[in-house]
């Protein structure tokens, strides 16, 4: 007697293996039979005929840390078939913090993808198992793997400081990636081009990449230059990661700067160089010619030094409004300029900002904000950061569609949104946020498989479940529909699914989705969300195995 039996399916076993027709027996939280199960009794049957029957997705990068704290309904990814979210990217997450840093830290949240939720944020722990139990009682309709952030670890011992740890520092830091990879974390994130990581060195960042290795875990990266500068970026990277001894993983790789287009190529061949010199490099990308960011992000880092408050203090000094829009429209050796790689405020829309004052702006271009005031740009720029206390999301249009295309369909590459979960209604429906927290996964095969023809249906779900379930080193019961597995699974409709946020109007979930099954529970049922929230912590094997 199963729980469910999805029957009269088509299934995609995630391994990229060729379709075929079976039916999926589901006990408790496991896959228990694959085959022919028609005379076999069950509690819940679904039809799944005409459907392919693949395993859920797995959202590789996202920044849903909060998110999911404030609305676990998670509606945005459940809509796309998304059974797991991968937290705490870019260096930028919620733990380890002490009591005494957590102003400071969500103060900086706040203005990063992170943390534009429109309520007031808490964070109810301090260490990452503390988070890990939070999520636990609180039961998100996802599953969750985390990494340790490097930017809380940082900030937690040092604030904001820009000069070097000291080695007692770098003691107690090494300490705090030890304990969150105890706690379960499989690997440590860092942002090179945020805050506090733009004032790390790769020395420093390479010792505590070196903390990963008994823990399986690996170094994941948001580099510290996506544009002109993007080889030294990558070579830094690699140089970590080799002196850590630990695998690298390049988050959404790209390239970025209109003047750069048409140079993955060269990208690829650092990487695979790297490969040969005997490391493991892999990479995940969103589907999509544009990033989304913060405003903050476009500022300089010596801008935010001090933190938030003194930053709002900084840009009322025409002296700084001077000097910051000098870096802006040269660049500044070292640092990676948005402005430039988006051609100017043209190529930046505002996503999202906080008070009511300025909502007008939304889905506008810096440049279009700043007509409709009569203003330059760039005081349109520092006045948007001072009213909004920097908490702004833009949507940067930065790169190119072949380059896109290419990182795509690479064989190595899995896919993640890049963004916190969202939802159509309620807290997280917020301002005109990028169409990636709602299409990526739908604009994979309506976009890349069926009209372009560039990947098949096996190859976009291996890419979407067995390949980054490896990665994260929970292959052995996640990501493949096999027996004994957990029954995450998504039933879909091959000719409708897709993705129907646009830049436009891109609060839409992804259609063609008819069933969710997280840990073996409805999550949705045709086509709609149900109030089943089933996701659990899934935690790093090597933590877990040693403490059995
Ligand atoms: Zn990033």
């Amino acid at each position: 007697m199963f729980d469910v039996k999805i029957v009269n399916g088509t299934i995609l076993d995630g391994t990229g293996k060729f379709r075929y027709k079976g039916d999926v027996g589901i006990e408790g939280d496991k896959i228990t039979a694959i085959g022919d199960l028609s005379a076999a009794d069950a509690k819940k049957t679904i039809d799944a005929a005409g459907k392919f029957v693949a395993p859920g997705f797995i959202d590789f990068h996202t920044h849903s840390d909060l998110s999911l704290v404030y609305d676990k309904f998670t509606r945005s990814r459940i809509y796309t078939g998304v059974t797991m979210d991968v937290v705490a990217n870019c260096g930028i997450g919620v733990a380890p913090i002490r009591e005494e840093r957590k102003k400071e830290l969500i103060d900086y949240l706040g203005t990063r993808i992170i943390g534009t939720i429109p309520a007031p944020l808490e964070l109810h722990w301090n260490t990452m198992q503390e988070y890990f139990d939070y999520l636990e009682e609180h039961t998100p309709a996802v599953n969750v793997v985390a990494y340790v952030a490097q930017g809380p670890v940082r900030i937690d011992e040092m604030g904001f400081s820009k000069e070097p740890a000291t080695p007692e520092q770098l003691e107690n830091m090494k300490a705090e990636v030890r304990k969150a990879m105890e706690a379960g974390c499989v690997a440590m994130s860092s942002g090179l081009v945020y805050l506090p990581g733009a004032y790390t060195q790769k020395e420093e960042m390479a010792e505590l990449a070196k903390e990963l290795k008994p823990y399986n875990g690996y170094y994941i990266s948001h580099i510290r230059n996506e544009g002109d500068e993007e080889m030294d970026a990558l070579d830094e990277a690699i140089w970590i990661a080799r002196t850590a001894d630990v695998p690298l993983h390049v988050s959404h790789l790209k390239v970025m700067g209109h003047h750069n287009f048409g140079s993955i190529d060269k990208v690829f061949e650092k990487l695979d160089e790297a490969e040969a010199s005997g490391m493991e490099v892999r990479f995940d990308c969103y589907p999509y010619t544009a990033g989304m960011t913060s405003l903050g992000a476009l500022l300089p880092p010596w801008a935010f030094e001090g933190g938030v408050e003194a930053l709002v203090e900084r840009l009322k000094v025409q002296e700084n409004r001077d000097r910051i829009k000098k870096e802006l429209t040269t660049g500044i050796p070292g640092w990676q300029c948005f402005y430039l790689m988006a051609g100017g405020w043209d190529g930046v829309v505002i996503a999202s900002v906080m008070t009511e004052a300025n909502k007008y702006a939304e889905g506008k271009t810096v440049d279009e904000v700043a007509k409709m005031n009569n203003e330059d740009a760039f005081d349109t720029f520092f006045r948007l950061l001072i009213e909004e206390k920097s908490k702004v999301q833009v949507v940067v249009h930065t790169q190119g569609e072949e380059d896109t295309d290419k990182v795509v369909v690479h064989p190595k590459t899995c896919f993640g949104s890049d963004s916190m979960d969202l939802s159509m209604e309620g807290l997280l429906s917020i301002g005109k946020p990028h169409p990636r927290a709602f299409g990526t996964f739908g604009r994979i095969f309506s976009y890349y498989v069926r009209e372009k023809g560039m990947l098949t249906f096996e190859d976009a779900v291996r890419k979407m479940t067995s390949l980054p379930a490896k990665y994260l080193g929970i292959s052995a019961d996640r990501g493949t529909l096999k027996e004994g597995y957990f029954a995450d699974v998504v039933v879909f409709d091959p000719e409708k699914i897709a993705d129907k946020a646009t830049y436009e109007d891109p609060k839409q979930y992804t259609v063609g989705v008819d069933y969710v099954l997280v840990n073996g529970q409805i999550a949705l049922a045709e086509g709609k969300q149900t109030d089943v929230c089933a996701g659990h912590v899934v935690k790093n094997p090597c933590t877990a195995g040693k403490k059995a």
